[in-house]
């Protein structure tokens, strides 16, 4: 009888990736993947370790797969392990630990414990140089969008991030195998490619490649409709670059630059190597580039020593670059980090309130975006059907990445299609004829 294995992911793009490449191994090798829920032979949890509570959850979720089948060996792998200094505080009910450029051993380490190999609990030292971690996949578990991993690593040593200690160093993967990858995804039916990383920005630095190569040989491939890019780096944007990205019109005018903060002094705390100015360069560039491109990024309000004039003058920065979407989020203390031993920790209270602030700001600005789109063509790719008070629609995303439905007999999933924008048919969501 077939071994069932339960998976589940925490965290980032490039963890649900890393996931989805461990449950098509698993696939492979003749394992039956289940649902995350009692009865599975084997529990595998990708950890994540952002934050203190991306710790605890991690921890809750071990804890889980642990209750609902006392006999089953329970994996964890990932940042929240990696992050571990000491084995023994893991608690014991892991069987076997999976730090970081480890998950392309799985099988090799689950079969080796099966056959009474012992428990593995050792990670690799990420400080030392290591090869990019060869993971693949041939299908996701969204059915036309294909989240491509090409980079591993983080260079730079925000402040308040943890991951550069826990993924290590810069590690691009080797262009070719991004290219086989695609190729094996748009067999498989995928036209919409979205490139990802840690720091995707930083894609060839350790091995003479450069992101726009990379891109242009994506670009390239038969079968790509649609390519997005995942979180940039504000000084990426250069007139070079963004004219370059303009000239291939597979590309999404759908770009998320990573701010943090619209203040100067709270950015140098958190050791974010730009300015506002220059931030606001990068998304002038885009817009000249680009016709009304969709700008995204994500803020950190009540960073340490954040004080009001530094929270107002983020403010005003970031109602002046007019983003589609702004993801706000509390800062979150970060053992280990050089931000969680900074004085003037702000508290949680004042956390709330200044975002509240940005949240409210946030959506005025996606609505008037949102808006200029009315009685326009806009290109969707179909995903799925959803309700919408109590009718049944297609909900497909444009090039923006707005979401749009649509009335249809017909089955349009995956089906790329042009339409005009007649209204909204709740908040963020466009009514579309087709
Ligand atoms: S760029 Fe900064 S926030 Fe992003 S992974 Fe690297 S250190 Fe963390």
């Amino acid at each position: 009888m077939k071994k069932k294995v339960a998976l589940h992911n925490l965290g980032c793009k490039v963890n649900a990736y890393e996931l989805e490449a461990m449950q098509e191994m698993l696939a492979e090798a003749g394992y039956e993947i289940v649902p995350f829920a009692p009865g599975a032979d084997v529990y595998i949890i990708n950890t994540c370790t952002v934050t203190n509570i991306a710790d605890r959850k991690s921890r809750q979720m071990l804890h889980k797969a642990r209750k609902m089948n006392p006999e089953a060996v329970v994996i964890a792998a990932g940042c929240y392990v990696q992050a571990q200094k000491d084995m023994g505080k893991i608690d014991d009910a892991i069987d076997i630990v999976l730090g970081n450029n480890r998950k392309q051993d799985l099988l090799f380490i689950l079969e080796n414990y099966k056959k009474g190999g012992g428990q593995e609990k050792e990670v690799l030292d990420l400080e030392k140089p290591v090869e990019y971690e060869s993971l693949k996949l041939s299908a996701t578990g969204e059915h036309t969008r294909a989240y491509l991993k090409v980079q591993d690593g983080c260079n730079q040593f925000c402040s308040y991030c943890i991951i550069p200690y826990v993924r290590g160093r810069v590690r691009s993967r080797k262009k070719e195998e991004v290219l086989e990858e695609v190729r094996r995804l748009t067999q498989n039916g995928y036209q919409e490619f979205v490139l990802t990383g840690i720091h995707l920005s930083s894609y060839g630095i350790d091995c003479g490649e450069s992101l726009m190569s990379l891109i242009e040989a994506v670009h390239e491939e038969e079968g790509v409709r649609r390519i997005r890019l995942g979180s940039l780096e504000p000084r990426i944007i250069t007139e070079e670059f963004a004219e370059k990205l303009s000239r291939m019109p597979k590309i999404c005018p759908h770009f998320h630059l990573s701010l943090q903060s619209g203040c100067d002094a709270t950015l140098k705390r958190m050791n974010r190597r730009y300015t506002a100015q220059e931030y606001l360069e990068g998304c002038r560039i885009l817009r000249h580039y680009f016709e009304n491109p969709a700008l995204t990024t994500d803020v950190i309000v009540g960073f340490p020593q954040e004080t009001e004039e530094e929270f107002e003058e983020s403010r005003k920065m970031i109602d002046t670059a007019d983003f589609y979407e702004t993801h706000i989020f509390k800062y979150s203390r970060r053992k280990g980090t050089r931000a969680d031993q900074m004085e003037g920790q702000v508290s949680e209270q004042e956390k709330t309130r200044r975002s509240h602030v940005l949240i409210q700001m946030g959506k005025e600005h996606k609505q008037q975006y949102m808006e200029k789109f009315l009685g326009k063509q806009v290109e969707i790719l179909f995903e799925e059907t959803a309700e919408i008070q109590g009718e049944t629609w297609w909900i497909g995303h444009t090039r923006e990445y707005l979401k749009a439905a649509v009335k249809s007999d017909e089955n349009l999933e995956n089906c790329i299609k042009s339409g005009t924008v007649g209204g909204f048919a709740e908040e963020g969501v466009f009514i579309c004829a087709i």
